[in-house]
């Protein structure tokens, strides 16, 4: 008789061995290299955004390769944004999503071992002009006397649209490798769209720039750098950056912008200490921004199933929509889903929403 043996009771006890000692051992062992996986991951990651830093770059836009690091470790998100934020602030940003998490705490070395690239910065906002005494008297800000052209030409006595079921497709960052593929589906739809722009004054952004002009499309402004703790140190940073980017723009296409887009949006982690004076003297300056009320996260690695549903779910309890989508060189998800996004807006069967671009006559949509 087998069952109650003795043989029976020790067959028992090697089977409870084995499942209280080598199950979990062989457990640990694979948890172990999994992490060992991981670990390696971040080695490479951090080696190869080193580098990218060491080389001079500075911002994503010029980076797919880094990008598709990104996408590559999104089951190391955390360890991937942890890095990202220790060596470039942007692309963290970027990665995060533009108001997403809360940024972790980096290092203090990490951050000041980074390329500095605030030296080529002149700030000219203590400039008091000592021969106007009543500008000086009237307590008037010293960066309001900086650029004195740089005022936005609008249009006088404007009366908003009535835009009830209109949806506006925003590109930022741009001109890309990509800018021409968006003109394409924009084309095919017959439908005008605005791009906060990026430009570098290279001749291939200036070329980008005039096609997005030429197809009638809005051009705002965006930023020259796209460095959030540049462009955010004080007003007079963020009005050189903008000044930089204006005239970049104008160059390229004759186009004085009049509607811009905050980096990161009017609200976010880096203009706390200037936001209120920023955009206070933003608006004297006669600018308009817009937020969005819609975002596609594409800048936090959406899918492009991902995209189109946060499309979906976002947009159609809107009566104007203002859509967060990126131009750079890293979004071909954005190329992928865009036709699909159109279609939806015009044809989802239950609201009929018409798509068309920003202007002055807009009104804004703002955080
Ligand atoms: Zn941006």
């Amino acid at each position: 008789m087998y069952f109650g043996s003795v043989k029976f009771f020790k067959h028992v006890i090697v089977a409870v061995t084995i499942l209280l000692i080598v199950i979990p051992c062989v457990f640990c062992f694979l948890l172990g290299l999994k992490n060992a996986k991981l670990e390696t991951e971040n080695e490479k990651l951090k080696t190869e955004i080193g580098e990218y830093q060491l080389s001079g770059h500075q911002s994503r836009y010029e980076s797919d390769e880094l990008f598709s690091l990104y996408k590559e470790n999104l089951e190391n998100k955390e360890g991937f944004l942890k890095l990202a934020y220790e060596y470039d602030e942007g692309l963290y940003k970027a990665a995060a999503g533009l108001n997403g998490d809360a940024a972790p705490t980096a290092s203090t070395e990490a951050i000041t071992a980074a390329p500095d690239t605030t030296a080529e910065f002149t700030h000219s906002g203590t400039i008091i002009l000592d021969d106007d005494p009543d500008k000086i008297d009237s307590g008037r800000a010293s960066y309001e006397m900086l650029y004195p052209d740089l005022y936005a030409e609008l249009p006088d006595n404007i009366v908003y649209n009535d835009d009830m079921d209109y949806v506006y497709l925003t590109f930022d960052d741009g001109p890309s490798k990509y800018t021409q593929n968006i003109l394409d589906y924009l084309d095919a739809y017959k439908i005008k769209a605005t791009f906060f722009v990026v430009p570098d004054g290279s001749e291939e952004s200036n070329a980008r720039l005039k096609k997005i002009a030429e197809k009638g499309h809005t051009i705002g402004i965006h930023t020259a750098s796209h460095e959030y703790n540049k462009i955010y140190e004080s007003v007079d940073a963020y009005l050189e950056d903008f000044k930089t980017a204006y005239d970049r723009v104008y160059e390229a296409t004759g186009i004085k912008c009049t509607l811009f887009r905050f980096p990161g949006g009017s609200i976010n982690d880096y203009n706390k200490e200037i936001r209120e004076e920023l955009i206070a003297e933003m608006t004297r300056r006669g600018f308009v921004y817009f937020d969005w009320n819609v975002d596609t996260s594409d800048a936090l690695g959406a899918t492009w199933t991902e995209m189109y549903n946060n499309v979906r779910t976002q947009t159609i309890d809107k009566n104007r929509a203002v859509i967060l989508m990126h131009d750079y060189n890293g979004g071909w998800n954005t190329i992928l889903v865009l036709e699909d996004i159109i279609k939806w807006i015009i044809g989802n069967g239950k609201r009929t929403f018409h798509i068309d671009k920003l202007t002055e006559y807009v009104k804004p949509v703002q955080f």
